[in-house]
């Protein structure tokens, strides 16, 4: 099978009521371990490539790597910019192969906003890429947003439906409580997301199709494992999967997994680092990190994001 855009993909999603995973890759485990998971389950996925992953592996590496990945298991797959901050990025993309591309305008007005993801939905639909576009500002570690008015933060439905009516996008990525990083939450708070703005959304533009990022779970457990070999990190906290898997049925179609993946990876390399003192073959532990992708991302589609077909 060779790469193809969203839009069936979100139309199936949207009709069955499940959300198609979105995985951030940066090398060939990565790959190799989701697109296996993805065959064992005959489940549709999204590999996608951030502006930093692009940076250090190369994107003409990545495509590549995919291309063969795809081919070799048969997979429904598309190849996807993630935060693409500029249309020159997403034009390179797009005339290298990419499927699918996110152009993030959110940090700016909405004007700018609409007319920046115009022109890169312009270029794309002429070419069959289908664009990703974002209304409404996430916290989290990729922003640094301090805000403390909660209305600037999470998205206006009303602005949605001009939105995409002004742009042509394909899909949305929206603010609902979700965060990038893995301190989602405050140490005392709980974790909630706003169904409300999507179930409103939904009322406004049935079959339109939603994005969650900075979906991570942040499984305790794994987290409670890290501690164990050594890994410092403090008040860390998700999105519980039972929620996530009521955005999944609801019209959100795809879901962003990357700290998820990045914990598991990990912990897979500092337990086997630990547990085999005279190792040093990187295809010892690289082959773990591989198994322990392929388990989470089995783990995912089951789950929470129900895309077995
Ligand atoms: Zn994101």
């Amino acid at each position: 099978m060779s790469l193809v855009n969203t839009k069936e993909m979100f139309e199936k999603a949207y009709i069955k009521r499940y959300a198609v995973g979105a995985f951030n890759v940066c090398n060939m485990e990565i790959v190799q371990g989701i697109s296996q998971a993805c065959r064992e389950l005959n489940s549709p996925v999204i590999f996608q490539v951030s502006p930093g992953a692009g940076k250090y592996a190369g994107h003409e590496y990545l495509k590549s790597i995919l291309e063969v990945a795809v081919e070799e298991n048969n997979i429904e797959a598309a190849l996807h910019l993630d935060h693409g901050n500029s249309f020159e990025l997403c034009k390179k993309c797009i005339d290298m192969g990419f499927t699918s591309v996110m152009i993030d305008g959110s940090s700016l007005p909405f004007e700018e906003n609409v007319s920046l993801t115009s022109r890169v939905v312009d270029y794309a639909s002429r070419r069959d890429v289908s664009v990703e576009g974002e209304l409404g500002r996430l916290q989290g570690i990729e922003d640094h947003v301090e805000c403390s008015d909660e209305r600037s933060i999470f998205t206006d439905p009303m602005q949605v439906k001009e939105f995409v009516e002004k742009t042509g996008v394909n899909s949305l990525a929206i603010a609902i409580g979700t965060s990038h990083g893995v301190n989602k939450f405050g140490v005392d708070s709980v974790p909630s997301l706003r169904f409300d703005i999507l179930e409103e959304i939904e009322n406004l533009m049935p079959g339109f199709p939603i994005v969650l990022h900075g979906a991570s779970s942040v499984n305790e457990n794994t987290v409670k494992e890290l501690h164990r070999y050594g890994i410092d990190i403090k008040n860390a906290k998700g999105v519980p999967e039972k929620m996530l898997k009521k955005a999944a049925s609801m019209s959100v179609c795809k879901i962003n997994i990357d700290s998820d993946l990045r914990l598991s990876i990990t912990l897979a390399i500092r337990k086997f680092m630990d547990e085999n003192k005279t190792n040093f073959d990187p295809r010892g532990y690289l082959g773990c990190a591989r198994t322990a992708v392929c388990e989470l991302v089995k783990n995912k589609i089951l789950n929470v994001l129900g895309s077995v077909s």
